[in-house]
């Protein structure tokens, strides 16, 4: 079975970075694989999933990329920088709150406008019917005379996630060249959760390439029983894809460090951001990499010596300024 067709859009291999600081307030010897370095303002994990995502929108020749995520998506930014990149159009389904109340735009959305896309808003109660609404989106497209191609949120299914089995090839590389001091697989991986996709790549890679035998997927958003079944199902699509991939790392899922809900950090969690980038210059974001990091430094039992992905998310940091400011 030939492997799954791959563009290359990412700036690749991302740094392995690591601080004393860092490691003094994490608890841990901690090693930080800089996924936020994939690429100009397209950073992030995402661009790691649409390389395989894009080029089988690139195999089925399709003109229009229609994808959805919350109203400060970072795949939603990525797709439509990556899709303007190609040529190809792009239609995003964000949603918010109140679609009558239109969003400013900023950071993310921004983002979006700048590269052409067409933004749609999208209310929760059709956030929870969008599979339904994407065909929608996409049969309109065709109805125009293009040909769309559907990317789900997060770029998560089994062929995005093949974008995290290779960066974890990337990173044994990078151990074997003694660029985290040992060659030994890290006691864990610890990466934010999502969507899915990211860990479950992670979850398949880790174990075909010796990188850890234990990923710790936070959480921020569902909860563990959702993870567990959405990380399972698409690390079985991708198995499907790469059947060479057989084993599994085993995949904790943390669903107590979410905080006060979706893009909102706790009071603890931002004050933790604010430390980190003050006394490291590394900076995380309120959404995703900061509630990941607190979770990981909030353990009563850590790991010795760890890898964080850092998947991106500035963006979604400076949509926030007012949760940082300190009036
Ligand atoms: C999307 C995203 C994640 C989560 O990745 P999933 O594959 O959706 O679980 C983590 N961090 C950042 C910054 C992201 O944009």
């Amino acid at each position: 079975m030939p492997r799954p067709a791959k563009l290359s859009l990412a700036h690749l291999p991302t740094p392995l970075w690591r601080s004393d600081a860092l490691d003094r307030l994490v608890g841990l010897e901690l090693w930080v694989k800089r996924d936020d370095m994939t690429g100009g303002a397209e950073a992030g994990n995402k661009v790691r999933k649409l390389e395989y995502l894009l080029a089988a929108a690139n195999a089925e020749d399709a003109t229009h990329v229609v994808t959805c995520g919350g109203e400060q998506s970072n795949h939603a930014r990525a797709t439509a920088l990556m899709a303007a990149r190609l040529g190809l159009a792009c239609t995003v389904l964000l949603r918010v709150d109140d679609p009558g109340r239109k969003p400013e735009d900023r950071a993310n959305l921004l983002l979006c406008r700048l590269a052409g896309a067409e933004v749609v808003f999208i209310s929760p109660a059709q956030w929870q019917d969008r599979a339904a609404l994407l065909a929608l989106h996409a049969e309109r497209v065709r109805a125009a005379g293009g040909r769309p191609y559907v990317i789900p949120e997060g770029g998560s299914n089994g062929l995005g996630s093949l974008g995290y089995v290779d960066a974890m090839q990337e990173v044994r590389e990078q151990l074997d060249l003694g660029l985290a001091h040992s060659r030994e697989p890290f006691d864990a991986v610890v990466v934010a959760c999502g969507s899915g996709g990211t860990a479950a790549g992670i979850a398949l890679g880790a174990d075909e390439y010796r990188v850890t035998s234990t990923v710790i997927a936070v959480a921020v958003c569902n909860d563990t029983a959702y993870f567990e079944r959405a990380i399972g199902s698409i690390a079985l699509a991708a198995s499907a894809l790469r059947p060479e991939l057989e084993g599994c790392a085993n995949v904790v899922v943390l669903d107590a460090y979410k905080g006060p809900g979706y893009a909102v950090a706790s009071a603890q969690q931002r004050a933790y951001i604010k430390q980190v980038a003050a006394q490291t210059g590394l900076v995380l974001d309120p959404v995703y990499t900061g509630k990941a990091l607190f979770g990981l430094a909030s353990l009563e039992t850590k790991p010795k010596r760890a890898l964080f992905v850092h998947t991106g998310g500035l963006p979604g940091l400076l949509a926030q300024p007012e949760t940082f400011s300190s009036h």
